[in-house]
């Protein structure tokens, strides 16, 4: 069996990619910053690894002996976290950069970057009303400032390490994932995580008045980690050399959203729009045409089925903490 690095494994989409290659019976090795305690899920069959993976040693440590690699690892949140911390989004760089070098002189046969819908230009995305997005958008370059930049840049990267260097490498552009196992709170929490948070708050207080960013009429697609993780292991056993949408196209408002998350509390809310938040483009959606051409196949888990599963983890979550 191929042995698998996952960096970044200690992180949301890192611990259900390891879960899945495991259940397959591949060899994990896993490996984050963080300490192990304190990953979202450590699997007890994979190696699991605390390393900074900035430094270049732990790059050649956690490559060692590898026949492919994931690259999950990254300094991100969501809106409010990577409007605030431009500079910190980019040091991802030094992840990006040091992997790719560890992988090519270790003879990885294949690596995968987890890039992001933030690397579209800012002008494709300026009405709730969205053309979907096609990967012909990213360019010319006019990505998110500080997050998309660091992702456009790793693209290129892959190219040319791919180019140059003859290393194998498949990109994802990942649209909003979300689903149990991730960040609900603390501030790096993405809307469908923070929402499902407010909406349970709301009906544990009684208090069903909740903030939301914006004026709410901001649309996104939401792509649940199930998707996300077939989509990735789809992606990396491909010949698919050039980044690729991955995500859902299902358009939703930021209120629908609410409304959907609420439906499913079985609470109705009261919405304050906080119009000074942090809010990301207008709208934004995914382009499927080429991951359907490609692959004949697309992320198709539907937002309410998602979000039930997000919601109930988020409230066992807050019934541990209790
Ligand atoms: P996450 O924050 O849950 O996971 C990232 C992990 O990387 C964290 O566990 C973090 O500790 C680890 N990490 C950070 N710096 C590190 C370092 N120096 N060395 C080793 N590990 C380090 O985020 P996620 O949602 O699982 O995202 C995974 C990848 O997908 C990231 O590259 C992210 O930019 C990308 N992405 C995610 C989304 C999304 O909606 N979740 C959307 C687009 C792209």
């Amino acid at each position: 069996m191929k042995k698998i690095l996952v960096a970044g494994g200690g992180g949301f989409i890192g611990g259900s990619l390891v879960s899945s290659l495991l259940a397959d019976g591949f060899d994990v090795r896993s490996v984050d910053v963080k300490p192990v305690g304190n990953w979202y899920q450590a699997h007890a069959g994979a190696e699991n690894l605390e390393l900074d993976l900035m430094d270049r040693d732990s790059c050649d440590k956690a490559a060692d002996g590898v026949d492919e690699a994931y690259n999950l690892a990254a300094d991100m949140g969501g809106m409010g976290f990577i409007e605030n911390n431009k500079a910190a989004c980019m040091l991802s760089s030094l992840i990006t950069t040091n992997l790719l070098l560890a992988a090519r002189d270790h003879g990885v046969g294949r690596l995968f970057y987890s890039s992001s819908a933030c690397v579209y230009a800012a002008d494709h995305q300026t009405s709730p009303e969205v053309t979907a997005l096609r990967e012909s958008d990213a360019y010319p370059a006019q990505p998110e400032d500080g997050y998309g930049w660091e992702k456009l840049f790793g693209e290129r990267m892959c190219r040319h390490f791919t180019e140059d260097y003859g290393l194998e490498t498949r990109v994802a552009r990942y649209h909003n994932v979300y689903g149990p196992n991730g960040t609900w709170q603390g501030g790096r929490e993405k809307a469908p995580a923070a929402i499902c948070r407010k909406v349970a708050h709301a009906k544990r207080t009684g208090d069903h008045t909740i903030d939301v960013w914006g004026d709410g009429l901001q649309t996104r697609s939401f792509m649940y980690i199930d998707d996300c993780v077939e989509g990735t292991r789809r992606l990396m056993d491909s010949d698919i050399t050039e980044p690729l949408n991955v995500g859902s196209s299902e358009l939703v408002s930021i209120n629908t959203l609410v409304d959907t998350v609420a439906a499913i509390a079985d609470i109705e809310v009261t919405r304050r729009h906080d119009l000074t938040a942090p809010q990301g483009v207008r709208g934004r959606n995914s382009d499927n045409t080429l991951i359907l051409e490609k692959m004949g196949w697309e992320p198709s888990i539907t937002l309410e089925h998602g979000l039930r599963k997000t919601y109930e983890w988020i409230e066992s979550q807050m019934d541990a903490e209790e």
